[in-house]
């Protein structure tokens, strides 16, 4: 008499793809991966979205219960699929809406081959030669953004968060060497720009170091870390007894593209060691998640452009070049592939200068008796997390060998010129003006403005004349109107989706201003969606005029 569960457990199995070569049972595997990727297919349309965007019902979502029966695998797929409903195609060429990537089928394979056969990066026991394929990537890249690829060394992490959070971990082990044993005891800083991302409260928050010891340093109207203020700012807090745990150097924040120069950065810190007679060089990381792959440029010949950009696009890619060639100067970076990289989440790379830094991390072997006995790569005796997945890794190695560096001139460059267009369109309307004119990546943050405005200094009023206080504000709820209709008319397909920055800087008297945004990252975009942009804020101003004329 066969047990009752024998019988479900055959069913149950047959939801596994075998382990023993079994290729009638693989066509069922790939036909089931068909059946979902045809059914998401039925949700695409002109629209930037999948399907509709409904109200989120989480009343009824939180009346969710672990069902007594399970499903087939065909019905968990119709019901996962409905889940898409409402997402953004990040890939459309309507959408400009954040730094968000879409993703390549080489690296959607990494992914799903990573899941597959599920190695955990931890030890190469468990990976094998998806292990080395982390090394290769960080090898390639070291490479690439100009560090001795005999020294340098680095892990795939959670994301820029994780990479930046390890860059002051190992800041702090070495102004507070032992803390990992025996805690912080003793205040410690870091410093990051008011442009830099948000991630960096959290960090100083979970290090334990407090985000009172966050010292946030103002930016310049370039948008990049005002280094005088960084100056008198680090050496009045040597000058009170505290250490500095790390800097934070942004190249390409998140809003507008700013890059810190590192270089600068790099010389003040030497010249503190040096004034100070600091027992430690405090460390210097480079949040480059999104700037990093900028750097394929740092050897192409601007002079013979054999990609054939144009003018504009050549001067914004040189400009941005003139910091990124600098990133070796840190002694770490940050990188997601899961930004311009276009690989999915999570794919975050932190790279190190010298890998006896990493180790400076290390955990004594008592303390893992039962891993890592043997083998001879073994991050996991240093990484914050304990399984770590090859799918961040493969998907960012199959990119790169997809894309090669010419590719990824291509696809950076074209965006690039998509942007600088965009800035040239609306420099050419008199009612709108483009805040961040001189940087030099994807994204393109502007006002427009209503008739009458002079808007070749209102810019420059707004930003530093208090009198100007009212007119701001009148101005920063014009551009939410303008933001409400563009996106309206994008959601129905006839527009773009863009966003909407609360607050691209604050004015000299401490006011945020609003600013649209538009952030060009699929290689689908093209002239005429850059064109629609500017006809559908055109076309906002009309109707706020008319409105208001006939009320
Ligand atoms: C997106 C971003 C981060 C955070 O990265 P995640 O991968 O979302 O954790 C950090 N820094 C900058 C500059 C970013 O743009």
């Amino acid at each position: 008499m066969v047990a009752p569960y024998r019988k479900l457990l055959e069913t149950i199995r047959d939801a596994f793809p075998k382990p023993v070569s079994d290729r009638v049972h693989d066509s069922y595997f790939v036909h089931s991966l068909m059946r979902a990727i045809d059914a998401v297919d039925a949700l695409k349309s002109e629209r930037p979205i999948l399907g509709e965007r409904n109200p989120l019902d989480y009343g009824a979502a939180r009346q969710s219960r672990l069902a007594e029966e399970g499903k087939s695998v065909e019905e968990v797929t119709q019901e996962l699929v409905e889940y898409c409903e409402g997402l953004t195609l990040w890939g459309h060429p309507r959408t400009q809406q954040n730094v968000v990537p879409p993703v390549t089928i080489s690296s959607l394979i990494g992914v799903l081959l990573a899941s597959l056969y599920n190695p955990n990066l931890a030890w190469d026991e468990y990976s094998h030669r998806v292990a080395l394929a982390e090394v290769e990537v960080v090898t390639m890249l070291a490479t690439l953004l100009g560090y001795d690829p005999e020294r340098a060394g680095g892990v795939f992490t959670f994301g820029g968060t994780g990479t930046t959070l390890y860059g002051m971990k190992i800041g702090l082990e070495k102004a507070l060497p032992g803390s990992l044993e025996h805690g912080i005891r003793e205040d410690a800083v870091v410093f990051a720009s008011d442009g830099s991302h948000y991630c960096r409260y959290n960090i100083a928050g979970w290090l334990g170091l407090g985000a009172k010891n966050l010292i946030t340093i103002p930016t310049t109207g370039h948008n990049a870390m005002d280094m005088d203020i960084l100056r008198t700012q680090a050496t009045h807090a040597l000058k009170s007894g505290r250490k500095i745990g790390g800097i934070i150097a942004t190249l390409g924040t998140t809003d507008a593209f700013g890059l810190d120069d590192i270089r600068a950065i790099t010389t003040l810190r030497d010249d503190l060691v040096q004034e100070f007679q600091l027992s430690y060089v405090p460390h210097i990381h480079a949040d480059a998640v999104i700037g990093w792959a900028w750097s394929v440029f740092n050897d192409y010949s601007f002079e013979d452009n054999l990609l054939g950009f144009r003018p504009r696009t050549l001067r914004a890619l040189a400009g941005a070049c003139h910091h990124i060639h600098d990133l070796a100067f840190a002694d770490s970076i940050g990188i997601d592939f899961h930004k311009p990289g276009f690989t999915p989440y999570i794919s975050s790379l932190l790279l190190v200068k010298e890998e006896a830094d990493l180790t400076r991390l290390r955990r004594p072997q008592e303390q893992m008796p039962y891993l890592y006995q043997f083998g001879e790569h073994r991050p996991g005796m240093y990484t914050l997390e304990t399984s770590r997945s090859g799918s961040g890794t493969l998907a960012a190695l199959a990119n790169l060998k997809l894309f090669g560096k010419k590719g990824l001139r291509v696809i950076i460059g074209h965006i690039v010129e998509m942007a600088q267009l965009l800035a040239e369109h609306l420099e050419s309307h008199a009612c709108t003006t483009v805040l961040n004119r001189d940087n030099f990546g994807s994204v393109t943050l502007f006002r427009a403005y209503p008739d009458g405005v002079d808007t070749f200094n209102i810019k420059e009023k707004e930003m530093h004349d208090p009198a100007y206080r009212d007119v701001l504000l009148q101005h920063n709820e014009y551009n939410r109107k303008i933001y409400d209709f563009v996106h309206q008319e994008g959601m129905a397909g006839r527009g773009v989706m863009l966003s909407l920055t609360d607050c691209y800087r604050k004015t000299d008297y401490g006011e945020p201003i609003v600013a649209l945004k538009s952030f060009i990252l699929s290689p689908f975009v093209d002239e005429e969606n850059v064109e629609m942009v500017v006809k559908k804020v055109l076309e906002a101003r009309d109707l706020l005029a008319s409105a208001k004329g006939t009320s």
